[in-house]
């Protein structure tokens, strides 16, 4: 029987970093990588198939990041893990031993239960290459897209979508705003407006009732009673955890029907078991409380907690931040940590500092774009507690800097003392950064 000290089950994100983290700090172990996938999609890279990209083959994680640090391979789906012997089951019938195994199963995605939602042409983002060719082939000959839900996906494939060909699109979103899940909504306003711009139509405040047609869709009808035409549906409504085999094997799931792990990723059922991802149960950064995030950022920061602890514990996992960033036709947009308004509704008596600049000094440089922060405090303590960001490209990156204070509870004092590195070219003024502009605002107004 094969066996190796570290099974991986799952070759995405979280199960690829903790397989290369397994081998940075602990050289000796052999570590083997078991996926479904001949090759695996970038998962975040899905929606810029169907415009940018064009192509699924485009869209590849490399297998080389394994096998440069000396992952082995295995493609193969895993059907069972038996927890008594140390083994799982391959699809091929053959049984793998392991001493640790790190569950890294992913997520699925979520397929809205409406009448209608199983005709031909109807799709759920899938991260399987061959749902996803059929998927583009459909998109390509679209004359009529809906896509359901105006979340950071559903916004990424309207703008995508268009880039290849002429069609119609239209978002459906529950909500008053798109992104408002993410977003203060003087973002999502902002990027909403820029949709129209791109031939992209948004129903706010609607819901699909009904997808229409016979076998193949033909349209949707909306809860105030309109119809849209439709040759291709989209849902993207979010994901849940894959979680049928853990429970099969036992292993306890939690409030959001993830996977339960402790503070050093193991699983509360079983000490020679992790879990790190989609997968993986999360708690909010700031209150402890299980989260639905599902993010590449904490999964792989999950996945390098597990990499890490796996034979000797030396990692904490403080929970999840939730940065992320997009582009809609152009313009960035990026937040990390709490809303102004979540950051209320938790209770925070809150200060808000604001700052605008173009992201390249002066302003007359060529390209230069209007980038806009804003920074989200606890007035008692002064404590960063989120951020957002629309403007140019720089913004992918200064959500970062922003969700690095946040990690490390800086307040708008040491926030507004921040050394930052600036360049006619490549940055805002270092008068007029607006990181540390915000922050001394929101001292100022506390
Ligand atoms: C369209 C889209 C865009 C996104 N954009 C962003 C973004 O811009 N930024 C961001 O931070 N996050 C983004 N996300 C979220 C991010 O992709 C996920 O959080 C991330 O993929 C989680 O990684 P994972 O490895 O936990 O799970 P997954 O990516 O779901 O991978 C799970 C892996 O396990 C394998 N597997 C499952 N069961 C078995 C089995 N029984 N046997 C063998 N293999 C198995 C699967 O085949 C897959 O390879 C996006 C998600 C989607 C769908």
């Amino acid at each position: 029987m094969k066996s190796a000290d570290v099974v991986v089950i799952g070759g995405s994100a979280a199960g690829a970093v903790a397989a290369v983290s397994c081998r940075r700090r602990y050289e000796g172990k052999s570590v083997l990588v078991i996926r479904k996938e001949g090759q695996v999609q970038v998962p975040c890279g899905i929606p810029y198939i169907f415009g940018t990209l064009g192509s699924v083959e485009k869209n590849v994680i490399p297998d080389a990041l394994l096998q440069n640090n000396g992952v082995e391979i295995v493609k193969e789906e895993v059907l069972e893990v038996n927890r008594e012997k140390k083994t799982v089951l391959l699809s091929g019938g053959e049984s793998v031993g392991y001493d640790k195994l790190v569950m890294a199963t992913g997520s699925l995605p979520i397929t809205v239960p409406i009448p209608g939602a199983d005709k031909e042409n109807v799709f759920a983002i899938n991260k399987d290459a061959n749902y996803l060719k059929s998927m583009l082939g459909e998109i390509n000959v679209a004359q009529d897209i809906v896509i359901i839900g105006g979340g950071f996906i559903g916004v990424e494939f309207a703008d995508e979508c268009r880039k290849n060909h002429a069609c119609n699109v239209t978002i459906v979103e529950i909500l008053p705003h798109c992104l408002q899940m993410a977003m203060d909504e003087e973002f999502c306003i902002e990027a909403e407006s820029l949709l129209p711009e791109l031939g992209v139509k948004v129903c706010c405040n609607q819901r699909v009732e009904t997808i229409l047609g016979d076998r193949k869709v033909t349209g949707v009808r909306l809860s105030d009673g309109r119809e849209l035409k439709a040759d291709v549906v989209i849902m993207g409504v979010g994901a849940i955890p894959n979680i049928a085999m853990a429970a099969k094997a036992g292993l306890q799931t939690g409030k959001t029907k993830a996977i339960m792990v402790d503070r050093y990723m193991r699983t509360v059922t079983d000490q020679d078991i992790f879990a790190c991802g989609d997968c993986a149960e999360k708690v909010s950064f700031f209150s402890g409380s299980p989260s639905a995030v599902m993010l590449a950022s904490v999964a792989t920061a999950e996945a390098r907690t597990v990499g890490a602890n796996l034979f000797v514990t030396r990692q904490q996992n403080g929970g999840e931040i939730g940065v992320f960033s997009t582009m809609v036709g152009g313009r960035a947009f990026a937040c990390a940590g709490l809303t102004e308004k979540a950051a209320r509704q938790e209770g925070y008596d809150v200060v808000v500092g604001e700052a605008v600049a173009t992201d390249t000094h002066p302003g007359g440089m060529p390209g230069a774009v209007s980038t806009k922060v804003k920074l989200v405090f606890s007035r008692g303590t002064g404590i960063l507690l989120g951020g957002g960001i629309s403007g140019g490209k720089s913004a992918g990156e200064m959500i970062n800097v922003v969700s690095a204070c946040i990690q490390h509870k800086m307040t708008f004092d040491e926030v507004a003392l921040f050394q930052m590195g600036t360049h006619p070219a490549l940055t805002a003024s270092p008068i007029a950064y607006q990181i540390v502009n915000a922050a001394e605002l929101a001292a100022k107004a506390a």
